[in-house]
């Protein structure tokens, strides 16, 4: 296996001292670097993988369009136009866009698109996310994904997010999603769905980063020389 020459956004970051702390061990190199309002320079790299903010992500997509280099990006909380945007870049290079690298949320996506299909209409379905206090976005990126496997399955369905005070009875065709912020915590993410006397609860815990570090380093590995197209990690892992 070759050397992955990696260039990356947001390498002052949490995440970004992630995949430094990973990089050698995964037979990559990160031969550019840039955090907040630094020039990326992206001669020399195969791949660029952005973990920053979302205002950074139209000029990352130029530069990566520029330079005809693939993208990783992991940020989120992108607006719809943010979205958009990276869509739009996604027809001229290859992007893998996933809210969540670690192998095991993909496996809770897929499990949670199963039971929403076995389980329906007739349970209530709420979502928890719990992250570290510095987190700044809510909901979390993940959260949103899950959501919109709910909604793909049971298309009746729509968001309510948080309750408060004389809030009524729940509503049939509601998905609750809450978000829940403080210490340290990687990032926990709950399924639950309530029925008449039997709960099923579908939990994921990271217990550290480096499970996304070595994902996106996996997707970035896989996305070199992929031909121009929006993928995700379940397009990475074979799923
Ligand atoms: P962080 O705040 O620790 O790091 C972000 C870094 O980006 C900082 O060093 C900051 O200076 C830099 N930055 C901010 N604005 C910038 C800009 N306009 N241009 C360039 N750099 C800029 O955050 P983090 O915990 O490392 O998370 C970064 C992003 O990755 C967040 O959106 C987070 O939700 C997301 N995330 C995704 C996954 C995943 O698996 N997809 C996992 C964890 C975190």
């Amino acid at each position: 296996m070759t050397k992955l020459r990696i260039a990356l956004v947001g390498a002052a970051g949490r995440m970004g001292q992630a995949i430094a702390d990973v990089a050698a061990s995964e037979n990559a190199e990160i031969v550019a670097k840039s955090d907040l309002g630094d020039e990326i320079a992206l001669a020399g790299a195969e791949v660029l993988i952005d973990f920053s903010h979302p205002d950074a992500s139209r000029s990352i997509c130029d530069s990566a369009i520029k330079s005809k280099v693939p993208l990783v990006m992991g940020t989120t909380g992108h607006s719809t136009k943010q979205r958009d945007e990276i869509a739009a870049a996604a027809k001229q290079i290859a992007v893998v866009f996933a809210s969540n690298f670690s192998v095991g949320i993909n496996a809770l996506l897929a499990l949670t698109e199963r039971a929403a299909k076995i389980l329906g209409d007739d349970f209530d379905l709420e979502i928890v996310e719990v992250h570290h206090r510095m987190k700044k976005d809510a909901p979390s990126g993940t959260a949103k994904t899950l959501a919109e496997i709910l909604q793909r399955a049971l298309p009746t369905k729509n968001l309510r997010h948080g309750r408060e005070g004389i809030s009524g009875e729940r509503e049939k065709s509601e998905i609750g999603i809450h978000s829940v912020r403080g210490g340290d915590v990687v990032g926990d993410h709950t399924v639950i769905f309530a029925g008449q006397g039997e709960r099923v609860e579908l939990t994921h815990r990271a217990g550290s980063r480096e499970t996304f570090a070595r994902g996106a380093l996996r997707a970035a590995r896989w996305v070199v020389g992929k031909p121009a197209g929006l993928y995700d990690m379940r397009n990475v892992l074979g799923l």
